[in-house]
């Protein structure tokens, strides 16, 4: 595995790759790797022939209040897990090589973008669809890699994407949990142990509605009500930031589950915001 710091020589090594006949697959991070990133790495491993991680905490998706000083970094650690897994090539490119003084463009994302996340964390979005597009227009994969974790930023980059004619592919995998269920991130380092234990109502909260859709309920207030009664008892968050059904495409909060729908949450314990979110497939023929 080789890091590479330039923009211009990640460039010219996919480039070269290219012209051998070779595909690549992309999978971008903020670092502080964990078992859910490697999983997206895996899968780029045995997708194509050159695989490409970046590591980069992008400054653009970070709100003047959030973490982005003290957000975890260890590219030493990083850099050993990438290589462990079969990574070709680590990105790691400085800030200001990203972003040099005269920067000004960015992308500005529609209405997928203004709900949930995008309520919470203004701006949000338009940092994460400009890195990303930067960085695809960097390393031209076959096929950008993304965590179903973050179903929002899918949703957001894939229509990006879309909008923009790109020839990259989006693939999306799926969320990877710790043993007791809790969604692995990166930030779950700033829980403590107490914490950590109420941290796994969250996942119990989202099964407990899947279960309940699975039986024949439909109703998006009923599956929220019954995972909102599971988070309070057992996470007992500071605050639930928002927890909606929403149909799977559109991100739009739904009334009835008609096919699938999705249930996105975010809450906090403690200081530490949490994301998680679960499908909802209801009984065939229930009402
Ligand atoms: P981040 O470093 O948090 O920006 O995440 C980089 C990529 O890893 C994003 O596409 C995330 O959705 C994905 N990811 C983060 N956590 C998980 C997880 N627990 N399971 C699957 N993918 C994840």
């Amino acid at each position: 595995m080789r890091e590479v710091l330039r923009a211009d020589a990640m460039r010219a090594l996919v480039r070269r790759a290219r012209r051998r006949g070779e595909s690549i697959g992309f999978v971008p991070t903020m670092g502080a790797l964990h078992e859910g990133h490697l999983s997206l790495v895996r899968r780029a491993r045995r997708e194509h022939d050159r695989v490409v991680v970046s590591l980069f905490v992008n400054p653009l998706q970070f709100g003047p209040r959030e973490d982005y000083r003290t957000y975890p970094r260890d590219a030493v650690r990083d850099a050993r897990l990438c290589r462990a897994v079969g990574c070709d090539w680590l990105f790691r490119p400085s800030a200001t090589a990203l972003y040099p003084l005269d920067f000004e463009t960015s992308v500005r994302p529609g209405d997928l973008a203004a709900r949930w996340e995008g309520a919470e964390r203004p701006g949000h979005f338009s940092g994460v669809c400009t890195v990303v597009l930067k960085l695809l227009h960097i390393v031209e994969p076959d096929v950008l890699y993304l965590g179903q974790k973050d179903a929002q930023q899918a949703a957001v980059v894939a229509a990006m994407m879309r909008d923009f004619n790109m020839a990259t592919r989006l693939s999306v995998a799926p969320i990877v949990r710790d043993r007791d269920g809790l969604a692995l991130s990166s930030r779950n380092v700033y829980l403590n142990d107490e914490e950590r234990v109420r941290a796994a109502g969250l996942p119990r909260a989202l099964l407990a509605a899947s279960r309940l859709a699975r039986r024949g309920v439909r109703d998006a207030r009923r599956l929220e009500a019954e995972a909102r009664g599971v988070l309070r008892r057992e996470a007992k968050p500071q605050r639930i930031d928002y927890l909606k059904v929403v149909d799977p495409r559109t991100l739009a909060p739904v009334r009835r589950l008609e096919g699938r729908g999705l249930l996105l949450a975010s809450v906090r314990i403690g200081r530490t915001r949490l994301l998680d979110n679960r499908y909802l497939i209801p009984k065939r023929g229930a009402r």
